[in-house]
């Protein structure tokens, strides 16, 4: 049953056992209940509840598919929820231009299922079933951005719902622009505290035909970071690059029935221009990882054997669940310059050993990218804080970012200054100039 409030535009459901929904988030982590929740299904309706919101005061988050890891949906006071699951059109799909343009709660599988019939697919890839508006608030990544880039590079346009209900378009659907301040980037990771996403136009690219994958494994964590950034280096057409741990190996030989070597891997993808070509690209690959002393090499070429290979970096995190039964799981995913990225992962196997806690490091190697997988229960959650804390203030030691890819959302506002300075101040004065009565997302990435 849905009631309606005085003066809403649109049904609002206040019905305690929905709002129980919206108060844990995916990592488990709980919040107080939201006041409601709204499903607008287009911007007029958006743009509505903005104008009412604004009337009554009522501070609100945007909600996309809910898979975020900071805390970014968490609702703290009396918020409503605006849930735009249900604003899931693909507006347009253009082969010619290679671009779509689609509603804020379409989600990337729904996306390339709609795109495969014209030979394209939408790259970003952050493993859950994400929605594109909330990919984009969160300047999402993953494992094809060492080739294809993040959100950022991949959404060309926006159409946006601001504070005073007014609707903008920001950015056009070219592949450059010189033109103007680049608003368009500054809504995109701004975790819904600038506006609300309600349309993108983001690019496409061809299905390659031509792909080879490897597994290899190493003998240390030293020698695979030091053969994948010798890939990088060598300029070839590697569009994933992916390590896994040995403690990560052990949980996948288990959870799969495998005998893989329990040492790290990369797992890799390279897309070539023809059968020739990925010949001797894979041969090229294969000189690196034996000059970084390989172990073992594991080459998939046919679509299956490659989608066997993947298959087990996808269900990492699966095995690890399973390695450990009842447990949470916090997962960290500060990025480090190239140069500091077998260090930091060597920082956090040290610093996992030393506080007791059986992590696992993996990562997105191709951006620098080091995720630690940490199984803990309400006993242990304050150590787990104090590895996560320790491994962000290395990163930014070295130069590095609290956050590749997560987002600052609510739990890592305390890094903030000492990560961007006296910037952050500018920060907070664009969200002043862009909400002033501080109705969007309230508390998330900047403080009140
Ligand atoms: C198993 C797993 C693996 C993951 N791996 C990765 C990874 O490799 N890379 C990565 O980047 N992330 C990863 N994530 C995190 C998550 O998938 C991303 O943060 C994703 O971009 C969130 O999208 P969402 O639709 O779920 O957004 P939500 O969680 O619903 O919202 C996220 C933020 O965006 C805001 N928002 C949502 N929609 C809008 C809108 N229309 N307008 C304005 N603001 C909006 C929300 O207010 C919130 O602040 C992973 C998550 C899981 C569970």
């Amino acid at each position: 049953m849905t009631t309606a409030f005085d003066g809403p535009p649109l049904g609002i459901d206040t019905r305690s056992a929905v709002l129980d929904q919206y108060t844990v988030d995916e990592t488990g982590r709980a919040g107080q209940r939201p006041c409601g929740v709204a499903y607008p299904a287009n911007v007029d309706e958006v743009a509505a509840m903005v104008r009412w919101a604004r009337a009554t005061r009522t501070p609100l988050i945007s909600r996309g598919a809910g898979t975020s890891l900071e805390g970014h949906l968490l609702a703290q006071g009396n918020e409503l929820i605006i849930d735009l699951s249900q604003a899931n059109s693909i507006l347009d799909i253009s082969p010619t231009d290679f671009t779509a343009t689609v509603q804020p709660g379409v989600t990337r599988t729904q996306l390339n299922a709609a795109t495969a019939e014209s030979g394209l697919q939408f790259t970003v890839d952050p493993g859950a079933d994400a929605s594109l508006g909330g990919m984009a608030a969160t300047n999402a990544s993953g494992t094809t951005t060492v080739r294809y880039g993040g959100m950022r590079a991949n959404v060309l346009a926006l159409q946006v719902v601001q504070a005073d209900g007014t609707v903008v378009r920001l950015g056009r659907a070219v592949r450059k622009s010189s033109s103007g301040y680049d608003l368009k980037d500054l809504i995109i990771g701004s975790a819904g505290t600038l506006g609300i996403i309600t349309e993108l136009t983001v690019r496409l690219h061809p299905i390659p035909e031509w792909l080879r994958s490897l597994r290899v494994s190493f003998p240390t964590v030293t020698a695979a970071v030091d053969a994948a950034l010798e890939m990088l280096g060598a300029a070839l057409p590697v569009s994933r690059l992916e390590l896994v741990d040995a403690p990560g190996m052990i949980a996948l030989n288990t959870f799969r029935g495998a005998d893989y070597a329990e040492t790290p891997a990369l797992f890799i993808d390279i897309e070539s221009s023809s059968e020739p070509a990925a010949t001797a690209e894979e041969q090229e690959i294969q000189r690196i990882v034996r000059a970084h002393d390989a172990i073992d090499i594991a080459a998939a070429r046919t679509h299956t054997e490659r989608h066997a290979l993947w298959a087990d970096r996808h269900n990492l995190f699966f095995a690890l669940k399973s390695r450990h039964p009842g447990s949470r799981f916090l997962v960290t995913d500060t990025a480090v310059p190239y140069s500091q990225l077998a260090a930091a992962v060597d920082t956090a196997t040290r610093l996992g050993d030393e506080l007791g806690l059986a992590i696992s490091v993996a990562g997105h190697v191709g951006d620098g990218n080091v995720h630690t997988i940490i199984p803990f229960s309400d006993l242990n959650y304050a150590v787990v804080q104090q590895f996560s804390d320790r491994l962000v203030r290395h990163a930014l030691a070295v130069g590095g970012t609290a956050t590749g890819e997560h987002g600052i959302g609510l739990t890592k506002k305390k890094y903030l200054r000492e990560e961007h300075g006296a910037a952050v101040d500018l920060m907070i004065a664009i969200k002043r100039t862009l909400d002033p009565l501080g109705l969007f997302n309230p508390g998330k990435v900047l403080d009140p």
